[in-house]
């Protein structure tokens, strides 16, 4: 089995740190999102892993091996990146054939294992296709097949579903999970700047923001217990409201509220998190209320916008059986452990 650790790595573009100290470990098996607005050192990451990009400090290890000074091909990785980058004069099945040819692998096991990862990918029928002949989501389980032939320890994907529109992807979002349920054993590092991609399909979730890691944790963790303010924003969405923070309890707009959480000191001033689900229509305990300057019906929920002392606060309810008027006042409330209190300057760093 085999994992992967970045070893405080750092790499560099004419002098520009790209990707700051990175500490990280992806443990074998484990599907680890990569996951941060464009430019945040994300690829930069996966191709240190890859080898394409040498790290001006720290290492890379790939099965507990430092394979830092190791060319790509010796590395023993698959890699998926956006634009298929299939050969147009090679058909599917030689295109899936052609890293286990340039691993000089046993010409006799070749055809068997081109068919068995066309199998895996569902693409056994189309062996004898040109790339051009096929359409994009086909195209990319041919290089999804060609990363698996080598049966590598490791898969890099890189943003793999985002040349493919939003039918295509959230099928092959499943197809991808599916894959890793097959192959349990395959590490697999995925970047991406789509939450939703990184929610359904990892195990960890990083979250890199300006060159370094931020934070890294379970999806459920960093959506329910973020803790810094870009994680709460930028895994799933969040009101962030300024509150401050004293020894007899929490103020917001003038008004105590009650929480289970004690992360900051008291005196300082901090931020709440809290889901725009986690908010119920109507008194209870911490009542945030306020006039609604929005109203966006969603089929199956509300969503309504209100300004609370100044503040907007985004509501997401259970479809109302009246729809809300624009200026209504409202009352919004949550439950003590429905919201998560990050200190100040969290995620500023
Ligand atoms: P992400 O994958 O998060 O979008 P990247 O790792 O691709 O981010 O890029 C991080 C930063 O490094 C960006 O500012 C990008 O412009 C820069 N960068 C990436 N590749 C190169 C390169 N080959 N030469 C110079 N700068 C680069």
């Amino acid at each position: 089995m085999t994992g992967i650790r970045f070893d405080s790595v750092s790499v560099a573009y004419h002098g520009n740190t790209v990707l700051d100290s990175l500490d990280l470990t992806v443990e074998p098996g484990e599907v680890m999102a990569l996951l941060g607005p464009s430019g945040s050192g994300k690829t930069t990451a996966l191709r240190a892993v890859a080898g394409f990009v040498r790290p001006v400090a720290g290492r890379v290890l790939i099965g507990g091996r430092d394979v830092t000074d190791l060319p790509p091909h010796r590395r023993g990785i698959g890699m998926v990146v956006q634009q298929y980058a299939l050969f147009p004069h090679l058909k599917v099945a030689e295109n899936v054939a052609f890293g286990l040819r340039a691993q000089k692998a046993p010409k006799a096991g070749i055809p068997a294992r081109v068919a068995e990862v066309l199998e895996l990918t569902g693409m056994a029928a189309y062996a004898g296709r040109y790339p051009r002949e096929l359409s994009g989501g086909q195209q990319q389980r041919v290089a999804i097949a060609r990363a698996l032939a080598i049966r590598p320890g490791v898969l890099l994907l890189d943003e793999p579903l985002s040349a493919l529109d939003a039918t295509l992807r959230s099928g092959m979002l499943a197809e991808l999970a599916r894959l890793h349920r097959e192959l349990p054993e395959v590490s697999i590092l995925y970047v991406t700047h789509d939450q939703v991609e990184a929610l359904t399909l990892a195990d960890r979730i990083a979250v890199m923001d300006r060159a370094r890691l931020q934070d890294c944790g379970t999806p459920q963790d960093l959506y329910r217990r973020p803790s810094t303010e870009f994680t709460a924003s930028f895994v799933g969405q969040a009101n962030l409201l300024p509150v401050s923070v004293a020894e007899d309890g929490v103020r917001f707009a003038g008004r105590e509220l009650v929480l289970d959480t004690g992360r900051a000191a008291p005196g300082a001033g901090a931020t709440l998190c809290v889901r725009p689900h986690v908010l119920g229509l109507g008194e209870g305990p911490n009542a945030l209320r306020g006039k609604i300057t929005e109203v966006q019906w969603r089929g199956s929920t509300h969503r309504l916008y209100v300004d609370v002392d100044g503040h907007r606060v985004t509501a997401e309810l259970p479809e109302l059986r009246e729809t809300p008027a624009l200026g209504d006042e409202v009352t919004l409330h949550f439950a003590p452990q429905d919201a998560v209190l990050l200190a100040a300057g969290a995620g500023d760093g």
